[in-house]
Protein backbone atom coordinates (compact mmCIF):
# COMPACT_ATOMS: atom_id res chain seq x y z
CA UNK A 1 0.00 0.00 0.00
CA UNK A 2 1.38 3.36 -1.02
CA UNK A 3 0.81 6.18 1.24
CA UNK A 4 1.93 9.68 1.16
CA UNK A 5 5.05 9.19 3.39
CA UNK A 6 6.14 6.42 0.81
CA UNK A 7 5.50 8.65 -2.12
CA UNK A 8 7.72 11.32 -0.72
CA UNK A 9 10.60 8.82 0.42
CA UNK A 10 10.94 8.07 -3.54
CA UNK A 11 12.42 11.66 -3.90
CA UNK A 12 14.34 11.38 -0.68
CA UNK A 13 15.75 15.02 -0.75
CA UNK A 14 11.75 16.18 -1.12
CA UNK A 15 10.93 13.49 1.65
CA UNK A 16 13.66 15.46 3.80
CA UNK A 17 13.00 18.52 2.87
CA UNK A 18 9.28 18.40 3.81
CA UNK A 19 10.20 16.62 6.89
CA UNK A 20 12.37 19.42 8.22
CA UNK A 21 9.90 22.18 7.49
CA UNK A 22 7.12 20.22 8.98
CA UNK A 23 9.37 20.25 12.40
CA UNK A 24 10.23 23.94 12.37
CA UNK A 25 6.58 24.35 11.44
CA UNK A 26 5.19 22.40 14.31
CA UNK A 27 8.53 23.74 16.66
CA UNK A 28 7.31 27.50 15.49
CA UNK A 29 3.56 26.46 16.52
CA UNK A 30 4.25 24.90 19.84
CA UNK A 31 6.68 27.41 21.02
CA UNK A 32 3.94 30.40 19.96
CA UNK A 33 0.73 28.28 21.44
CA UNK A 34 3.01 27.76 24.99
CA UNK A 35 3.91 31.44 25.65
CA UNK A 36 0.83 32.57 24.56
CA UNK A 37 -0.96 30.36 26.84
CA UNK A 38 1.43 31.46 29.57
CA UNK A 39 0.62 34.64 28.93
CA UNK A 40 -3.41 34.05 29.04
CA UNK A 41 -2.58 32.17 32.58
CA UNK A 42 -0.67 34.92 33.67
CA UNK A 43 -3.13 37.88 33.14
CA UNK A 44 -6.33 35.64 34.15
CA UNK A 45 -4.22 35.34 37.57
CA UNK A 46 -3.32 38.78 37.75
CA UNK A 47 -7.40 39.89 37.17
CA UNK A 48 -8.89 37.58 39.88
CA UNK A 49 -6.30 38.91 42.58
CA UNK A 50 -7.66 42.65 41.22
CA UNK A 51 -11.02 41.48 41.07
CA UNK A 52 -10.77 40.06 44.73
CA UNK A 53 -9.09 43.08 46.32
CA UNK A 54 -11.80 45.13 44.65
CA UNK A 55 -14.28 43.13 46.40
CA UNK A 56 -12.55 43.55 49.62
CA UNK A 57 -12.23 47.44 49.19
CA UNK A 58 -15.90 47.38 48.75
CA UNK A 59 -16.37 45.63 51.87
CA UNK A 60 -14.11 47.49 53.87
CA UNK A 61 -16.01 50.64 52.24
CA UNK A 62 -19.19 49.60 53.86
CA UNK A 63 -17.73 48.09 57.29
CA UNK A 64 -19.29 50.72 60.01
CA UNK A 65 -16.36 50.88 62.37
CA UNK A 66 -13.30 53.28 61.54
CA UNK A 67 -11.05 50.84 62.80
CA UNK A 68 -12.47 47.48 61.14
CA UNK A 69 -12.52 49.43 57.78
CA UNK A 70 -8.65 50.37 58.32
CA UNK A 71 -7.65 46.92 59.08
CA UNK A 72 -9.95 45.38 55.61
CA UNK A 73 -8.64 47.96 53.46
CA UNK A 74 -5.23 46.85 54.49
CA UNK A 75 -5.80 43.19 53.50
CA UNK A 76 -7.25 44.49 50.18
CA UNK A 77 -4.60 46.34 49.68
CA UNK A 78 -1.96 43.76 50.67
CA UNK A 79 -3.91 41.14 48.14
CA UNK A 80 -3.91 44.25 45.42
CA UNK A 81 -0.29 44.01 45.59
CA UNK A 82 -0.28 40.24 44.63
CA UNK A 83 -0.94 40.98 41.22
CA UNK A 84 1.88 43.48 40.73
CA UNK A 85 4.85 41.02 40.60
CA UNK A 86 2.61 38.39 38.29
CA UNK A 87 2.12 41.38 36.00
CA UNK A 88 5.22 42.25 35.63
CA UNK A 89 6.34 39.17 34.27
CA UNK A 90 3.77 39.88 31.35
CA UNK A 91 6.19 42.65 29.45
CA UNK A 92 9.09 40.41 28.64
CA UNK A 93 6.50 37.53 27.67
CA UNK A 94 4.62 39.61 25.26
CA UNK A 95 8.13 40.28 23.85
CA UNK A 96 9.08 36.70 23.68
CA UNK A 97 5.81 36.06 21.94
CA UNK A 98 6.78 38.53 19.44
CA UNK A 99 9.57 36.51 18.65
CA UNK A 100 7.80 33.44 18.51
CA UNK A 101 4.90 34.76 16.54
CA UNK A 102 7.82 36.48 13.76
CA UNK A 103 9.26 33.14 13.74
CA UNK A 104 6.38 31.07 13.51
CA UNK A 105 5.33 33.34 10.21
CA UNK A 106 8.78 32.27 9.07
CA UNK A 107 8.21 28.68 9.28
CA UNK A 108 4.69 29.31 7.54
CA UNK A 109 6.34 31.29 4.47
CA UNK A 110 8.86 28.72 4.18
CA UNK A 111 6.18 25.80 4.22
CA UNK A 112 4.40 27.47 1.66
CA UNK A 113 6.95 28.35 -0.88
CA UNK A 114 7.95 24.40 -0.82
CA UNK A 115 4.33 23.17 -0.17
CA UNK A 116 2.55 25.52 -3.11
CA UNK A 117 0.67 22.49 -3.92
CA UNK A 118 -2.60 22.48 -2.06
CA UNK A 119 -3.11 18.62 -1.04
CA UNK A 120 0.54 18.77 1.08
CA UNK A 121 -2.54 19.85 3.30
CA UNK A 122 -2.25 16.48 5.58
CA UNK A 123 1.46 16.64 5.58
CA UNK A 124 2.25 20.01 6.51
CA UNK A 125 -1.20 20.91 8.33
CA UNK A 126 -3.16 23.27 5.80
CA UNK A 127 -6.96 23.47 5.79
CA UNK A 128 -8.37 21.22 3.58
CA UNK A 129 -11.59 22.30 1.52
CA UNK A 130 -14.54 20.44 1.29
CA UNK A 131 -17.67 21.91 -0.50
CA UNK A 132 -17.18 25.02 1.12
CA UNK A 133 -16.26 23.56 4.07
CA UNK A 134 -12.93 23.47 6.01
CA UNK A 135 -12.02 21.00 8.63
CA UNK A 136 -11.60 23.31 11.63
CA UNK A 137 -8.37 21.94 13.05
CA UNK A 138 -5.11 21.17 10.80
CA UNK A 139 -2.88 18.24 11.26
CA UNK A 140 -4.64 15.08 9.48
CA UNK A 141 -6.32 11.63 10.62
CA UNK A 142 -2.46 11.08 11.86
CA UNK A 143 -2.74 13.53 14.80
CA UNK A 144 -6.22 14.81 15.18
CA UNK A 145 -8.85 12.64 16.70
CA UNK A 146 -12.57 13.51 17.90
CA UNK A 147 -15.50 10.76 19.46
CA UNK A 148 -19.02 10.20 18.49
CA UNK A 149 -19.84 11.69 21.84
CA UNK A 150 -19.18 14.39 24.21
CA UNK A 151 -18.90 14.50 28.01
CA UNK A 152 -22.68 15.55 29.11
CA UNK A 153 -23.96 17.55 26.20
CA UNK A 154 -23.51 17.42 22.49
CA UNK A 155 -20.41 19.07 21.21
CA UNK A 156 -17.25 17.56 19.85
CA UNK A 157 -13.79 17.61 21.47
CA UNK A 158 -11.41 17.31 18.79
CA UNK A 159 -7.80 16.59 19.97
CA UNK A 160 -4.98 17.46 18.21
CA UNK A 161 -1.68 18.41 19.71
CA UNK A 162 -0.94 21.99 21.58
CA UNK A 163 -0.30 24.62 18.29
CA UNK A 164 -2.32 22.69 15.69
CA UNK A 165 -3.84 25.36 13.28
CA UNK A 166 -7.43 26.12 14.18
CA UNK A 167 -9.44 27.11 10.90
CA UNK A 168 -12.86 28.87 10.19
CA UNK A 169 -14.74 26.43 9.15
CA UNK A 170 -16.78 27.94 6.47
CA UNK A 171 -17.48 31.62 5.58
CA UNK A 172 -19.09 33.59 8.32
CA UNK A 173 -18.45 36.35 10.88
CA UNK A 174 -16.83 36.61 14.60
CA UNK A 175 -20.13 37.30 17.26
CA UNK A 176 -17.36 37.67 19.93
CA UNK A 177 -13.80 36.60 20.71
CA UNK A 178 -12.06 36.71 23.86
CA UNK A 179 -8.54 36.61 24.71
CA UNK A 180 -8.56 36.45 28.64
CA UNK A 181 -9.75 32.79 30.39
CA UNK A 182 -13.18 31.90 30.68
CA UNK A 183 -13.16 29.11 33.47
CA UNK A 184 -14.94 26.70 31.22
CA UNK A 185 -14.26 27.53 27.37
CA UNK A 186 -10.96 29.30 28.10
CA UNK A 187 -9.59 31.48 25.14
CA UNK A 188 -11.72 30.84 22.37
CA UNK A 189 -14.46 32.53 20.09
CA UNK A 190 -18.34 32.39 18.67
CA UNK A 191 -18.92 32.15 15.49
CA UNK A 192 -21.91 32.25 12.40
CA UNK A 193 -20.93 30.55 9.61
CA UNK A 194 -23.26 32.41 6.56
CA UNK A 195 -26.38 29.01 6.40
CA UNK A 196 -27.12 30.67 9.99
CA UNK A 197 -25.13 27.94 12.32
CA UNK A 198 -23.09 29.36 15.34
CA UNK A 199 -20.35 28.05 16.62
CA UNK A 200 -18.68 28.00 19.82
CA UNK A 201 -14.62 27.47 19.81
CA UNK A 202 -12.67 26.45 22.74
CA UNK A 203 -9.57 25.78 24.96
CA UNK A 204 -7.10 28.06 22.16
CA UNK A 205 -3.49 28.19 23.41
CA UNK A 206 -3.68 31.31 20.90
CA UNK A 207 -5.87 33.40 19.10
CA UNK A 208 -5.20 35.14 15.86
CA UNK A 209 -4.82 39.40 16.53
CA UNK A 210 -7.05 39.18 13.41
CA UNK A 211 -9.94 36.99 15.18
CA UNK A 212 -12.08 40.04 16.66
CA UNK A 213 -16.29 40.38 17.56
CA UNK A 214 -17.34 41.19 13.62
CA UNK A 215 -14.73 40.13 11.21
CA UNK A 216 -15.61 38.67 8.61
CA UNK A 217 -13.39 35.42 7.89
CA UNK A 218 -13.41 32.78 4.45
CA UNK A 219 -13.46 29.30 5.35
CA UNK A 220 -9.97 28.00 6.16
CA UNK A 221 -8.57 31.60 8.03
CA UNK A 222 -6.52 30.78 10.71
CA UNK A 223 -8.41 31.86 13.99
CA UNK A 224 -5.70 31.01 16.48
CA UNK A 225 -3.83 27.81 17.79
CA UNK A 226 -5.03 24.12 19.85
CA UNK A 227 -4.29 24.88 23.68
CA UNK A 228 -6.06 23.39 26.62
CA UNK A 229 -7.10 27.02 28.18
CA UNK A 230 -10.18 26.88 30.52
CA UNK A 231 -11.62 23.46 31.54
CA UNK A 232 -9.61 21.35 29.77
CA UNK A 233 -7.06 18.19 31.11
CA UNK A 234 -5.15 18.39 27.88
CA UNK A 235 -5.27 19.98 24.52
CA UNK A 236 -8.25 20.08 22.01
CA UNK A 237 -10.49 22.23 20.21
CA UNK A 238 -14.16 22.12 21.97
CA UNK A 239 -16.73 22.76 18.92
CA UNK A 240 -20.21 23.23 19.66
CA UNK A 241 -23.48 24.21 18.07
CA UNK A 242 -24.86 27.34 19.62
CA UNK A 243 -27.48 26.23 21.06
CA UNK A 244 -26.66 22.66 22.23
CA UNK A 245 -29.54 21.07 21.20
CA UNK A 246 -29.05 21.91 17.99
CA UNK A 247 -26.81 18.69 18.10
CA UNK A 248 -23.45 16.99 17.49
CA UNK A 249 -21.33 18.54 15.46
CA UNK A 250 -20.09 15.41 14.50
CA UNK A 251 -23.67 14.42 13.36
CA UNK A 252 -23.30 16.98 10.57
CA UNK A 253 -22.69 16.02 6.75
CA UNK A 254 -19.50 17.85 6.19
CA UNK A 255 -18.04 16.92 9.60
CA UNK A 256 -18.37 13.28 8.86
CA UNK A 257 -17.30 14.13 4.94
CA UNK A 258 -13.55 14.29 6.99
CA UNK A 259 -13.59 11.21 8.67
CA UNK A 260 -9.99 9.55 7.37
CA UNK A 261 -9.19 12.87 5.66
CA UNK A 262 -8.78 15.44 8.30
CA UNK A 263 -9.14 12.93 11.50
CA UNK A 264 -9.67 9.67 12.79
CA UNK A 265 -12.88 8.97 15.25
CA UNK A 266 -11.86 7.92 19.04
CA UNK A 267 -14.53 5.44 19.09
CA UNK A 268 -15.32 3.75 15.62
CA UNK A 269 -13.41 2.27 12.91
CA UNK A 270 -12.40 5.22 10.87
CA UNK A 271 -13.74 4.50 7.12
CA UNK A 272 -10.97 4.49 4.14
CA UNK A 273 -12.00 7.93 2.18
CA UNK A 274 -14.17 6.87 -0.95
CA UNK A 275 -12.51 7.58 -4.40
CA UNK A 276 -15.22 9.36 -5.38
CA UNK A 277 -14.91 12.27 -2.15
CA UNK A 278 -14.37 15.62 -4.05
CA UNK A 279 -11.65 16.28 -0.96
CA UNK A 280 -9.92 13.08 -1.43
CA UNK A 281 -9.53 14.05 -5.35
CA UNK A 282 -7.79 17.19 -4.60
CA UNK A 283 -5.38 14.85 -2.28
CA UNK A 284 -4.53 12.47 -4.46
CA UNK A 285 -3.71 15.44 -7.34
CA UNK A 286 -1.37 16.55 -4.73
CA UNK A 287 -0.02 13.40 -3.85
CA UNK A 288 1.65 12.39 -6.94
CA UNK A 289 4.46 13.71 -6.46
CA UNK A 290 6.90 13.26 -9.05
CA UNK A 291 5.75 11.31 -11.63
CA UNK A 292 2.03 11.67 -12.33
CA UNK A 293 1.14 9.24 -13.95
CA UNK A 294 2.04 5.86 -12.55
CA UNK A 295 1.33 7.08 -9.10
CA UNK A 296 -2.00 8.36 -9.22
CA UNK A 297 -3.26 5.31 -9.63
CA UNK A 298 -1.06 3.73 -6.87
CA UNK A 299 -2.38 6.60 -4.35
CA UNK A 300 -5.78 5.72 -5.84
CA UNK A 301 -5.77 2.25 -4.97
CA UNK A 302 -3.95 3.06 -1.67
CA UNK A 303 -7.31 4.69 -0.54
CA UNK A 304 -9.74 1.65 -0.88
CA UNK A 305 -12.88 2.36 -2.21
CA UNK A 306 -15.09 2.17 1.10
CA UNK A 307 -17.55 4.79 1.43
CA UNK A 308 -19.12 3.13 4.48
CA UNK A 309 -19.45 5.58 7.53
CA UNK A 310 -18.83 4.96 10.67
CA UNK A 311 -22.07 4.44 13.61
CA UNK A 312 -22.88 7.55 14.59
CA UNK A 313 -24.17 8.10 18.59
CA UNK A 314 -27.61 9.54 18.73
CA UNK A 315 -27.84 12.70 19.96
CA UNK A 316 -28.15 12.00 24.12
CA UNK A 317 -31.83 13.07 25.16
CA UNK A 318 -30.71 15.18 28.11
CA UNK A 319 -29.31 18.55 26.90
CA UNK A 320 -27.73 21.22 29.09
CA UNK A 321 -27.90 23.91 26.47
CA UNK A 322 -25.07 26.93 26.69
CA UNK A 323 -27.90 29.45 26.82
CA UNK A 324 -25.92 32.63 28.06
CA UNK A 325 -25.74 35.41 25.97
CA UNK A 326 -22.79 37.66 28.30
CA UNK A 327 -20.95 34.56 29.25
CA UNK A 328 -19.61 32.70 26.42
CA UNK A 329 -20.09 29.35 28.51
CA UNK A 330 -23.30 29.16 30.73
CA UNK A 331 -21.97 25.86 33.16
CA UNK A 332 -21.14 22.70 30.89
CA UNK A 333 -19.49 20.94 33.89
CA UNK A 334 -16.36 19.20 33.00
CA UNK A 335 -14.41 19.80 29.74
CA UNK A 336 -12.11 17.33 30.60
CA UNK A 337 -9.68 16.43 27.15
CA UNK A 338 -7.12 14.92 27.60
CA UNK A 339 -4.60 14.07 24.01
CA UNK A 340 -1.73 11.85 24.82
CA UNK A 341 -0.24 12.29 21.39
CA UNK A 342 3.06 9.70 20.66
CA UNK A 343 4.66 9.46 17.51
CA UNK A 344 3.52 11.71 14.62
CA UNK A 345 2.42 9.61 11.41
CA UNK A 346 3.52 10.98 8.13
CA UNK A 347 1.51 8.78 6.01
CA UNK A 348 -2.38 9.51 6.08
CA UNK A 349 -3.26 6.08 3.99
CA UNK A 350 -1.96 3.64 6.39
CA UNK A 351 -4.18 2.50 9.56
CA UNK A 352 -1.51 3.07 11.66
CA UNK A 353 -2.68 4.73 14.73
CA UNK A 354 0.86 5.04 16.68
CA UNK A 355 -0.57 8.52 18.03
CA UNK A 356 -2.65 8.31 20.60
CA UNK A 357 -5.21 10.91 21.12
CA UNK A 358 -7.70 10.08 24.03
CA UNK A 359 -10.46 12.36 25.33
CA UNK A 360 -11.73 11.81 28.55
CA UNK A 361 -14.86 12.96 30.65
ZN1 LIG B 1 -15.85 19.82 25.13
Amino acid sequence: MLSLGRLLSRDSSLSFSLDGLQQGLEKAERRVAEISQQIAQTRTRALAIRARSRRMFAAADSASLISQRTAMRLRAAEVEAQAIPIEATVPTLTDTLTEAENALAQARANSQADSFDPGTSVYLASPQYQNGYVFPVGGGPSRVSVGHTHHDYPAADIAAPAGTPVYALADGVVLSAWRTIDPLCGIGMRFRTDDGQTWAYCHFSYIEPSVVSGARLTAGARVGLVGSTGHATGPHLHLGLIPSSSGYPQNEPWFQSFAGIAFRWQDAPTPTPSIDSPGLRSQMVFSIVGDTASTGSAVASAWTASSSTAPLATAAANINGIPGLDSPFAAPPADSGSAVVASRNRSPATTDQSATNSIGG
